[in-house]
């Protein structure tokens, strides 16, 4: 029976049940973290081989390149030949970089606002440039726009993406907005997983030849059931849309090797790569190549990176059955939340009733509980319906996770209640 169909003495027994759950609660004085997507302690184990990897007197790679030099701006040959196949991106078009995909993306824009990119030979800076963001989405996507003065224009996500007729009219009707960001397998925070119609659609919608998708893959690999969503060869999407520059793909090992210490990658066209390379040069004289070779040597093959992945899923997938039994067996009968079940990635999205979600997060930090501040997953940090909460279950362990989640959905109800007046605390 749902919240509103319950009769007033109901609704007052719920309220006394809730309201002891919270004092509860609070007693406990508890101290948990479901805010950050990290990797837990079990899985940075999984990778530990890498700390005595390549080894000394290992310094040479298959080309005979002594990793321990300067140079190699492309990365390591042996590790972007794994990831062009595990990423449908070819060898020649893939670059390895240092740790952080993060920070590709950075220097991409940053540079774009500085000196423009190929298409238009002319900054961005100056120029009023927007970006798309298909919301609720990455934060740290939305600090690099915010950081650049790029104005934010939220569309809402669907299943499988945005709505392109929506995004095309956008851009047709602004030549400002330069850009879109994409996480197209396993979005932060939904699990959204854009389909080759939707991407067609982008790659082949009118819009400037400064236009780029950011096509963000993070979590290309990490599924978490059966339904292994493969990645879309994007690049070769582009070209046969005859926008061959469109796109920049960004991936790395964050989440499969170590989350501080993995590698990064940039896919893109002849011209995209040319152009990232001429500033890459500037900015230093080569990557991490010793980092490169270490993963090489360690998964091996690409089967090597799918081995890990399965370990991978082996921890993460119980966790986010807690997420799922906690929410159903708490909410799911009032009828106040709605959640993303996802098929991969790190997080899951919750929905609260409209108008509660920085009160929930806010009864939850006053128990100890600290949550991703409402609004987070959406540019300047503004949830329009004030109803969206990112859950990251990946770095407590079993028994906090159901502890901390417990404690969510009794802050969850506690919120609801208030906003119907049938409590106050
Ligand atoms: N993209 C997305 C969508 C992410 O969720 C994250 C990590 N939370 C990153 C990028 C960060 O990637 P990296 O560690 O390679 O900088």
């Amino acid at each position: 029976m749902g919240l509103a169909d319950l009769d007033p003495q109901q609704l007052e027994a719920l309220a006394a049940r809730t309201t002891a759950a919270y004092a509860e609660l609070q007693d406990r004085k508890l101290s948990l973290d479901l805010t950050r997507g990290k990797p837990s302690a079990a899985q940075l184990d999984l990778s530990d081989e890498l700390l005595v990897l390549p080894g000394a007197g290992q310094s040479r790679a298959a080309d005979g390149t002594d990793v321990r030099n300067y140079g190699g701006q492309h990365g390591l040959r042996e590790i972007r030949e794994i990831f062009a196949e595990l990423l449908r991106v070819p060898v020649e078009q893939l670059l390895a970089g240092d740790n952080s995909s993060l920070s590709l993306m950075h220097d991409c824009v940053s540079w774009a606002v500085l000196h423009g990119v190929p298409g238009v030979d002319e900054p961005w800076f100056g120029r009023g440039v927007k970006f798309l963001c298909p919301v609720p989405g990455y934060d740290r996507h939305f600090s690099i726009c915010a950081h650049l003065g790029i104005e934010m224009i939220p569309v809402p996500l669907g299943e499988h993406g945005p709505d392109v007729a929506q995004v095309a009219e956008l851009v047709a009707a602004d030549p400002a907005i330069k850009g879109i960001w994409v996480v197209p397998t396993y979005a932060n925070p939904t699990g959204a997983v854009y389909d080759e119609a939707t991407t067609r659609a982008l790659l082949e919608m009118p819009a400037a030849p400064d236009f780029r998708v950011m096509w963000d893959n993070a979590y290309a690999l990490h599924h978490l059931t059966e339904t292994e969503h493969e990645p879309l060869d994007v690049l070769r999407l582009a070209e046969e849309a005859g926008n061959p520059d469109r796109v920049l793909v960004f991936a790395s090992t964050s989440k499969i090797s170590y989350a501080g210490a993995g590698v990064s990658f940039l896919g893109a066209s002849p011209a995209n790569l040319a152009w990232y390379l001429d500033h890459a040069g500037k900015r230093s004289i080569g990557p991490d190549k010793v980092n490169h070779l270490r993963h090489a040597r360690w998964f091996g093959d690409a089967e090597g990176v799918r081995a890990v992945m399965r370990r991978h899923r082996a921890l993460l997938e119980p966790k986010f059955a807690i997420v799922r039994s906690v929410l159903q067996q708490r909410l799911g009968e009032l009828g106040i939340a709605s959640w993303t079940e996802p098929e991969g990635g790190y997080f899951v999205s919750l929905d609260v009733p409209e108008g509660t979600a920085a009160r929930v997060v806010q009864l939850a930090k006053a128990a100890g509980i600290a949550l991703t501040p409402a609004g987070a997953s959406f540019p300047y940090g503004r949830d329009p319906r004030d109803a969206n909460i990112r859950i990251a279950p990946s770095f407590p362990a079993e028994a906090e996770l159901t502890e901390a989640m417990e404690g969510l959905a009794t802050c969850v109800v506690l919120a609801a209640l208030e906003q119907q007046g049938a409590v106050s605390v």
